[in-house]
């Protein structure tokens, strides 16, 4: 293997001793520390595993952490009343309602129902709003793009001027991760290509990124060919191409591949991340780093 190994999850527990150290420092200083709820409804046993993820990760960081479980025939109404509880709560600082909900609740509402103050996923209509104008603006950037660029720039990669090409255009990675790199900014100021399924030679634009972030959910989508040698690969895919027993637990696990076909790339590129273990640990620690920082937007010591 020539590339390095971009680990997320090194990074992560970087970036979340980071946040440890603030917390404290803050609880010393102003005597708070920043409030999570996470709202599940209903037992779909994917989002309680993801809730359960995040809920730890704040418990370990020394936040005030609420679960709020609430039965899977609770209405649009109580749901909203519910919210808006949570956004008069001094001691929340973040709020997160976990996806999917049942059938019947109006999904969009729900979202645009929570505080753009509070909105630490960045989803919010006004959050996509800050996150396009830029500079400080910006309070809450969506947590896996957000999650790319740590990897990106703590990996020692130059994003000024670099040639930055983005494969997938949804609104959670794609378009997000694309305005992110172009802002006139520290860790960013880039020259963005975005590709999509129009897009008439994928194979011409990755071949000229020097910074490659591939979110189409597509497995191998990305072949070594398309690499250009000591580029950046960001592979955000993450995709169940079969199941194996893990040696760990003896019980079935889902094999998992990225967008990239990675055993070949990795000869090409100067820098990749892997499937998993790259880009997916950084997404719950984006969360806990933005409900950190709604905290100190909160104490008006947000930027130091
Ligand atoms: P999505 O909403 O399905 O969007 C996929 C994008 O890729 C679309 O814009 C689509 O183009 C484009 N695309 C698909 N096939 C393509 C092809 N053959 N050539 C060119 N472009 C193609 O997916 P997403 O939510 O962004 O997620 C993408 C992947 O990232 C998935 O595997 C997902 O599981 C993973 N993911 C991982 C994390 C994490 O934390 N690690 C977080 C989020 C997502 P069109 O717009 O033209 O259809």
């Amino acid at each position: 293997m020539t590339a390095k190994l971009i680990k997320g999850t090194e990074i992560r527990d970087e970036i979340l001793g980071e946040i440890k150290q603030e917390v404290e420092n803050i609880k010393t200083k102003y005597g708070v520390v920043p409030g999570l709820v996470t709202i599940l409804v209903g037992e779909n046993p994917a989002s309680i595993s993801y809730v359960t993820a995040k809920i730890k990760a704040a418990q370990s960081l020394g936040f005030k952490e609420i679960q709020d479980n609430q039965p899977e025939d609770i209405t649009e109404q109580q749901l909203l009343a519910l919210i808006d509880r949570y956004n008069k709560d001094d001691s929340i600082h973040g709020i997160l309602v976990q996806l999917p909900l049942p059938k019947g609740i109006d999904e969009k509402k729900v979202l645009n129902a929570i505080d753009p103050d509070k909105d630490v996923d960045g989803f919010h209509p006004v959050n996509v709003g800050r996150l396009m104008i830029g500079g400080a603006e910006v309070k809450f950037p969506p947590c896996t793009p957000a999650g790319i660029q740590e990897l990106i720039v703590r990996s020692g990669f130059e994003t000024k001027g670099a040639e930055v090409v983005v494969v997938g255009r949804s609104n959670i990675v794609g378009k997000p991760i694309a305005i992110m790199m172009l802002q006139k900014a520290a860790n960013a100021n880039a020259t963005v290509t975005v590709v999509h399924t129009a897009t008439k030679d994928l194979a011409y634009h990755c071949k000229r990124a020097e910074i490659l972030i591939v979110a189409a959910g597509v497995p191998g989508l990305v072949k070594p060919e398309w690499i250009k040698p000591g580029a950046c690969v960001i592979d955000v895919g993450v995709n169940r191409v079969g199941e194996k027993i893990s040696e760990k637990t003896g019980r079935k696990v889902a094999i998992l591949k990225g967008d990239v076909d990675f055993d070949a790339a990795k000869e090409i590129a100067g820098a990749i991340t892997p499937v998993p273990g790259g880009v997916g640990p950084m997404t719950i620690t984006m969360l806990m780093r933005n409900t950190l920082n709604s905290l100190k937007f909160k104490l008006g010591i947000a930027g130091t």
